[in-house]
This record gives structure tokens, sequence and C-alpha cells, in this order.
């Protein structure tokens, strides 16, 4: 089993859905991603709150295989995000973004993390997730993550840091934008020859697309849900079931990254039945198989 360091935002997010409201209820890209994996592995999660997160880190982050060691607490309030989200759950509107304690984070790692073989770089501004490779030694496997804001504002500096990733988890309108290609296959082959040897696109509802060694690509759907009341945190739920998992496997190859997408589906599927990390703190490792099985049947055909 290899520890992951994971490195992002810890959050207190406000959300509105057409099902219900959450006002300053605990989020944060690193804070799914932390639990998620943790069904798996050790987290050393890297992140920075404010003194009125208090209790939460317990609460959130206690009891688990994640090692709080880096992350601080600071004078000041936490960052905090509102997102508002239209009928389908497919769009979704930044109400405010208040980075709080956030704009100074410059990620330190601890001493005791600087050796971990799994890194994932959340979603954060290019230079630091550049910063955090070059503290540790040697990863055996980098994840990373990022967004529209950075692929924009600052391509230069997201360029180096894809030179230095294996796996690069997006969404498909980051894919199209990174790459300047409408179509995501080639828009994927474009990203590829950035330097990340396996790309993984996240397409909400509509599952995910990942880049195979051979050239191929392996697909997967989203489990069809009845009840899904609050999309946010997904992605980072995923990519922590998918890396989290993948940190569990002896051997990274194909088999295992195509189970890993698997793995973060269903990380993914329960976190969005309620606000917050709220289902991920009460989900018991037999839930995950259970789902796990039930994308088995859901993906099998037979050939005659
Ligand atoms: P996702 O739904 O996977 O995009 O993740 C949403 C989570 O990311 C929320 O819990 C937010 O607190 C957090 N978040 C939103 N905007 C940012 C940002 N600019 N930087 C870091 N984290 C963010």
């Amino acid at each position: 089993m290899n520890p992951i360091l994971a490195v992002g935002s810890v959050a207190f997010d406000s959300i509105k859905t057409p099902f219900g409201e959450a006002s300053r209820v605990v989020g944060g890209a690193a804070t799914y991603f932390a639990i998620a994996a943790s069904f798996f592995t050790e987290v050393r999660i890297v992140a920075v709150v404010g003194e009125d997160f208090g209790a939460n880190i317990d609460k959130v982050f206690g009891g688990r295989t994640i090692d709080i060691t880096g992350l601080e607490t600071v004078p000041g309030e936490t960052f905090r995000w509102k997102g508002e989200y239209g009928f389908d759950l497919n769009s979704r509107e930044t109400i405010y973004t208040h980075l709080n304690v956030f704009e100074q984070f410059k990620p330190k790692i601890p001493e005791s993390h600087r050796s971990s073989p799994f890194v994932f770089l959340g979603n954060i501004h290019p230079t630091l997730q550049l910063d955090v490779i070059e503290q540790v030694e040697k990863p055996r496997l980098v994840g990373a993550d990022t967004m529209n804001y950075w692929i924009e504002g600052t391509p230069d500096e997201l360029k180096k840091v894809l030179k230095r990733v294996d796996v690069l988890l997006i969404n498909d309108s980051e894919a199209r934008q990174l790459a300047g290609e409408a179509n995501l296959v080639k828009a994927a082959r474009t990203v590829q020859a950035m330097g990340p040897k396996t790309l993984v696109i996240k397409r909400g509802e509509h599952g995910v697309l990942m880049t195979r060694n051979g050239g191929g690509f392996f697909a997967a759907p989203a489990m069809p849900l009845e009840e899904v009341f609050d999309p946010t945190g997904a992605g980072d739920t995923f990519a922590g079931g998918f890396l989290g998992y993948l940190a569990s496997c002896d051997t990274v190859d194909d088999a295992a990254l195509a189970r890993a997408i698997i793995y973060g589906s269903t990380l993914a599927s329960f976190a969005v039945e309620d606000f917050s990390v709220d289902r991920l703190l009460c989900l018991t490792k037999d839930e995950i198989s259970v789902r796990f099985n039930e994308f088995k049947t859901l993906t099998h055909f037979d050939v005659t």
C-alpha cells in the first residue's frame, strides 16, 4: 500500500441546488479527495484552514487513515465558495469565491511526507503545484487536476506542470480548452503529447473516458442514480477513489487503471447522494463493494 500526498483546498461551501440549500458546510477539493482515497490507502493531506474550521478537522478527517500533519491552521477565515446549480445539475454558477487564508497558501511538505510514493496535486496555482513536485523525492506516480482559470491565465506554468504529471484528471470542457480542439479524441491526444501518459476525462453524468497506454481508450458510464442531491465534489471524489485504489495496487497496468476508473465512479456516485461530505462520512467498505459490482452488471455484455 502506497501513501498518497494530497494538496488542495479545504473549504466551507454554500450550495444551492433545485432540491435544497446548504450553508457553510465542509467542502474543498482536498477534503473530498482525502476521504475517498482513505478507503484504500493512507492519505497525507497538505492544506490550510482558518481558526473558524475548529472541530470540523476531527469530524471530517478523524478516525480515518488521513494524516493531518500537513494541515495548517492559521489565523483568519477558511476558504469559502458558493455555487448554484441549474435544473439538470450539469450547469453550475460560482456565486462567490473568498480565498481568505487560502490566498497566502504555500504548501510546505512535512519532512516525513517527502518520500510519499503517490502525489495528488489538487486544483491550485500551477506554480504551487510545481513547487510541491520539487519538494517530494521521486514519487512513483503524480496525479493532477486543473481548471479553466489556470488554462487561460497561466498556460506556460501549467505546461511545465504537465511535463511532470503521470495522470491528469480534468473534465471535458477543460480538455477541449487545453488542447484548443473541439473533438474530444483529438483533444485527448494533444493533451497527452503535453506530458501526462494517462489522461482521465471526467464527463459528469456521462461518465469517464481514459486514454490507454497502447493508444486506445477505456470508457465507463456514471452510475444511473434516482437521487442526485449535490454534485459538488464529485470530480475530486472520483480522483480520490481512482488514485486511492491505484495506490493500493502493486502494479499500475491497464487492468488496474480500468478498475480504478470504476472505483472512482463508485465513490463519486455516493458523494452526490447528499450535501457536502455527509454521504462519504457514513459510507462503508461493504457499500463500496456492492456498488462496484453493480458497475460490472451495468457495463457487462456477452458476445454470442
Ligand atoms: P468540484 O465539484 O469537483 O469541482 O469541486 C468543488 C469543490 O472545490 C468545492 O468544495 C469548493 O470548495 C472547491 N473549490 C471551488 N473553487 C475552487 C478554487 N478556485 N480553488 C480551489 N478549490 C475550489
